[in-house]
């Protein structure tokens, strides 16, 4: 890898800011607030709830048409792609690529009354924000660029590829961005990803926090609660096995938690239940530290299951059994300090004014920085609130800002994709 220090980075943001076509870029994002909050608008009143992002999908797709974009496609999940083709290669090639993606999905299910309501600058609606902001701030991208025939006129030398991706929220799994991933000819070519989530100009989330969730469930033949009495109850091996792993110790850094977050079983207070089931959610920094919580997960479960089953006075009506279903699995990375995408970022936010604090969370940007792959999330701009209930509000100002930094960054990692 080339050396790229932060002096090389600025100068290149600096010379691309001096395009022409960069400025009449800049010129499209201050001329047309009104028609992005009016897409803003419009995607809110479409719901979107994890596993049926379709009607949002086939809007995105349109938009991407009306925007110039190539090759416009929506792949077997539900993700829309469009390209904005790189200045002097052939459509074919096969080099380095730069990905700009802002989730379509919402945590809200499908009956949840959407109701947007613009006054001013302000959008109020459930995912007015998030992701509202990301999806509106990418098409205002991809608006502003075409516009300004960027490709033509200005150095775009590798290509740029929109992605509107379904699956970030919760039980999503991050499967929109998995499923590129899994892509071996598309990913491969991948040399930096940039996600666009909610609102803001001053953060950027650059750790990846890797999480697993999973479904522990036990099993036994039940009974009365008296003739029965000594047959392996579920619930008290369930409840023991949770009160074993509650205990397991944490480490503060890397930071990893543990969470109980559901339990259900029985069916009455004099039955002996059939069956007993909960959730678990171990987030961390660490892979390994996931993979240590999973083995103290089986560890307890299978021990106390065991013991449940070792100690019960009448064993002849049947046993205790469990299952672990991993329901959720997202990788734990980090962007290295000196990667071109950072030294890019903190170019850019010296060029505007800005500055950005790192964060740590559980993003699109998981995927590609565990694979390795120079990747982020931001705000495209503007301010927000009230995300994941029904209060939650989008407020438009100083989102011009916001979306020259995700403009000069996701041009200078053209550039630099281009040297790969
Ligand atoms: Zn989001």
């Amino acid at each position: 890898m080339p050396l790229f220090p932060l002096i090389s980075a600025f100068s290149r943001v600096t010379a691309l800011a001096a395009q022409k076509p960069v400025h009449a870029a800049f010129a499209w994002l201050h001329g047309n607030p009104m028609k992005i909050m009016d897409w803003q608008a419009r995607l809110a009143a479409i719901p979107g709830p994890p596993f049926g992002e379709k009607a949002r999908s086939e809007w995105l797709s349109a938009r991407f048409t009306d925007a110039g974009l190539s090759q416009v496609q929506t792949d077997a999940v539900g993700n829309v792609f469009g390209w904005l083709p790189a200045a002097k290669l052939p459509p074919q090639s096969t080099g380095p690529v730069v990905v700009l993606s802002a989730h379509v999905d919402t945590v809200f299910p499908a009956e949840t009354p959407l109701n947007p309501v613009v006054d001013g600058d302000r959008l109020q609606a459930p995912g007015a924000c998030d992701n509202g902001a990301g999806v509106v701030g990418m098409l205002a991208i991809a608006h502003a660029l075409v516009q300004a025939k960027v490709q033509a006129k200005a150095e775009l030398p590798a290509p740029l590829i929109f992605l509107g991706n379904v699956g970030e929220e919760g039980e999503g799994d991050l499967r929109g961005v998995r499923h590129l991933y899994s892509q071996a000819a598309l990913a491969g070519r991948i040399v930096a990803h940039i996600v666009l989530d909610g609102s803001g100009a001053d953060t950027a989330v650059t750790q990846a926090l890797g999480s697993r969730r999973y479904q522990v469930s036990v099993t036994g033949p039940g009974g009365h609660s008296f003739t029965d009495a000594g047959t392996p109850n579920p619930i008290a091996a369930l409840a023991s096995a949770l009160a074993i792993l509650a205990q397991t110790p944490l480490p503060e850094a890397p930071r990893t938690t543990l969470n109980l977050g559901t339990i259900h079983g029985g069916t009455s207070v004099n039955s002996i239940p059939e069956s007993a089931r909960a959730s678990i959610d171990f987030r961390s920094t660490s892979s390994e530290q996931l993979l240590l919580l999973e083995v103290a997960l089986y560890r307890a479960v299978e021990d106390a299951v065991e013991h449940g089953n070792a100690s019960a006075k009448i064993r002849s009506r049947g046993l205790l059994s469990f299952t672990i279903t991993k329901i959720g699995d997202r990788p734990a990375a980090q962007l290295p300090a000196d990667s071109p995408l950072l030294e890019s970022l903190r170019a850019v936010d010296r060029h505007l004014g800005l500055k950005t604090d790192l964060r740590l969370g559980s993003t699109d940007a998981n995927i590609p920085l565990s694979l390795g792959i120079p990747a982020l999330s931001m705000g495209a701009g503007g301010e927000g609130g009230g995300a994941h209930t029904q209060a939650e509000w989008y407020s438009a100002k100083d989102r011009e800002v916001g979306l020259r930094r995700v403009l000069l960054l996701t041009l200078a990692m053209i550039e630099w994709a281009a040297e790969q």
